[in-house]
């Protein structure tokens, strides 16, 4: 028989990974703070769990898809978490995007009661969620590394073994930053063309077979042109993201001028009440900024 999974977090991404995790073969326990987050997965056989304990005490590998590093602590330090009650398996996989630093904490706090702790972000998005074809960017032992690899490979078709504790989400603030200067990239071309009345749809498709292709104009170029605000990844986790790669930055320090103005207008966004659209509402902000 296949192994059990403690997953926490069901969110816009963590919902997905779960059931590809349970149509894989696997037990899965799943607890979110919001019980009602769990309930529509019971249809692909995922059981709910009413506690952290009761999704985590007897898994074979526990799984977190939560928001941000305070909700991981919370997990890991608080009440019930890991520390206190660690899961039969030893084993911890976070896919979360949090900071690196405090990733390292807990992976040797949780060592030295004998629980390996992998970083394991991902790239995709809920598309990538949904179809199991995330990328996914693993900082750890290898030991645990090859312990977690047949549950990653149910739910990405990208598995890097990028380095030690930390280094998946180091190699993911770095996906972020790409990320968003290309969104607000494409958001500086839009309202150019737009403003010499260029069809932006059609200028989508050329840029899009030439050298200044990009996922960003791919996925989100359209909604962006119509103006489709609904979330997918929301302003506030990008703004989220972006704030971890500027601390992480401080850090060494590493000046990252352009991530920096990224931010700023990612705050415009959150300033005007856009934080939980999807981030190709950033063009909202050049909406603004050209008196649309
Ligand atoms: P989300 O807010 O939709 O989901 C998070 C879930 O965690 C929610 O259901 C929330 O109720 C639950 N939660 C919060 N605190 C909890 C706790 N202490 N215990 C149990 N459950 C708790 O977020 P999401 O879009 O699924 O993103 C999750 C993580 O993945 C974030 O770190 C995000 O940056 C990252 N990520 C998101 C995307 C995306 O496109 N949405 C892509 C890649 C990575």
């Amino acid at each position: 028989t296949k192994g059990c999974v403690g997953f926490l977090g069901l969110g816009v991404m963590g919902r997905e990974m779960a059931r590809n995790l349970a149509q894989a073969g696997f037990l899965v326990r799943a607890y979110d703070v919001v019980a009602a987050a769990v309930t529509p997965l019971t249809a692909f056989g995922v059981e709910v769990a009413a506690t952290l304990a009761d999704a985590t005490r007897d898994a074979d590998i526990v799984i977190s898809m939560l928001p941000d590093t305070p909700q991981v602590e919370e997990v890991v330090r608080g009440e019930a978490g890991l520390l206190q009650a660690p899961p039969r398996g030893k084993l911890y996989v976070d896919m979360s995007t949090i900071a690196p630093e405090a990733t390292r904490k807990m992976c040797a706090d949780l060592a030295a009661i004998g629980v390996t702790m992998l970083d394991a972000p991902v790239s995709g998005g809920p598309v990538g969620a949904k179809n199991a074809s995330l990328t996914i960017m693993v900082g750890g032992e290898a030991e645990g590394v090859s312990r977690a690899e047949p549950y990653l490979r149910a739910m990405g078709t990208t598995l890097n073994h990028v380095g030690q504790s930390g280094a998946g989400q180091t190699v993911k603030l770095c996906n972020q930053l790409i990320c968003g200067i290309n969104i607000q990239a494409i958001c500086e071309a839009l309202a150019l063309a737009r403003a010499y009345d260029i069809d932006l749809s059609q200028m989508r498709e050329v840029l899009l077979g030439g050298s200044a292709a990009s996922w960003m104009l791919d996925k989100l170029g359209t909604s962006m042109i119509e103006g489709d605000t609904s979330a997918g990844f929301r302003i506030d986790l990008m703004m989220k993201d972006l704030r971890l790669v500027l601390e992480a930055a401080q850090k060494r320090p590493v000046p990252l001028p352009a991530t920096a103005l990224v931010a700023s207008q990612y705050l415009d966004a959150q300033a005007h009440g856009e934080g939980r659209h999807g981030n190709q509402a950033l063009f909202k902000v050049y909406d603004r900024m050209t008196g649309r």
